[in-house]
């Protein structure tokens, strides 16, 4: 057994593996995560993402296929989500600056003036020459809704291609089962709850072989005057998302899909987002203010509330 924590597309990752070649294998999925976050981080100057954001309203910008993959998939929920989810949000997270301004809330003109550049039709892919290309000058892309979803299902591949049949892949959030626990019972993954201390749970989700992603209101916040301003904004307002839900988290079976529709879901809420969630055949667990649990009728069976004694 292998357990291996290290930082990497802005938060801390683990990652657990049981098989002869758990040390190697972690190895490489560590270097192929960060290879990842060299590619596709908003922030590193030599990456694909910076070098497309500065090429905007100028030219295309030739890609690495990896990239290329994460965009197209991406743009494939833009337009099935008709807009909640898009990647050309980057103008926009730049302007709230969460984690890097205090509590900052923009004034209003500004952000209907940059929230004309968030525009995922004006992104344009080309994949026999991979290329991306953003039409207008000052637009900007964010892969922070996806990436790490995509750097999960590729942890996965590695340790699979190292023979794991056991292991627990956790990237800030986007958790990956492989095979169950190495006593064959499933993983137990506990969902927290939103309101109370990191470690309380609501309940819990039994599973194999299946990804669990979650994406909260509760991560990176403040409220100002009662408002509350989180890190997951809506492209049609341009401000952080004000709806009921304090977190949605997708199951199915691949990560990259599961990280863009949590996203997607909290933007949408429940009712629209059911349409979405049944395309990738995923399920979902979405909490609210007033403690509603809301779960896709898959999950009856694998989804246990926690008892008042119960801890996972
Ligand atoms: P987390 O990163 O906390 O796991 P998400 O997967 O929901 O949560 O990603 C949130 C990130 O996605 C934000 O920090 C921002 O970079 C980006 N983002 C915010 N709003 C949107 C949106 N409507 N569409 C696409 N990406 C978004
Ligand atoms: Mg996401």
């Amino acid at each position: 057994m292998k357990s291996k924590e290290f930082s990497a597309l802005g938060t801390i990752s683990i990652i657990t593996a049981y098989g002869t070649k758990s040390t190697q294998a972690t190895r490489a999925a560590v270097k192929r995560v960060q290879e990842i976050e060299h590619r596709m981080s908003a922030f590193t100057k030599s990456s694909d993402i910076v070098a497309i954001n500065k090429q905007a309203g100028v030219k295309p910008q030739k890609i690495h296929r990896d990239t290329l993959a994460v965009l197209k998939r991406g743009l494939e929920f833009s337009k099935a989500s008709n807009g909640a989810f898009d990647m050309t949000i980057r103008p926009l997270t730049a302007l709230w600056g969460f984690g890097h301004k205090d509590n900052f809330v923009p004034e209003k003109q500004e952000i209907h003036k940059i929230m004309k550049l968030v525009d995922y039709k004006a992104l344009i892919l080309d994949e026999a020459a991979s290329t991306a290309y953003l039409r207008h000058s000052g637009q900007a892309i964010d892969l922070g809704g996806i990436a790490k979803g995509y750097a999960a299902d590729e942890v996965k591949r590695i340790l699979l291609e190292y023979e794991i049949t056991s292991a627990l892949i956790n990237l800030g959030g986007n958790i990956v089962t492989i095979g169950s626990k190495p006593d064959g019972s499933p993983w137990r993954i506990g969902i927290q709850n939103p309101l109370a201390e990191r470690g309380e749970y609501v309940g819990r989700i039994e599973t194999r072989d299946q990804t669990i992603v979650t994406s909260g209101s509760n991560e990176r916040f403040f409220i100002r005057d009662g408002v509350r301003y989180h890190h997951i904004l809506d492209p049609l307002t341009g401000y952080p998302v004000q709806n009921q839900l304090l977190s949605v988290t997708v199951i199915c079976q691949n990560s990259m899909d599961a990280d863009a529709l949590t996203t997607a879901l909290f933007v949408l809420g429940p009712e629209a987002g059911l349409p979405l969630l049944q395309s990738v055949e995923a399920e979902a667990i979405i909490l609210t203010q007033n403690q509603g649990i809301f779960l896709t009728a898959g999950l009856k069976n694998s989804f246990k509330r926690s008892g008042s004694d119960e801890k996972t």
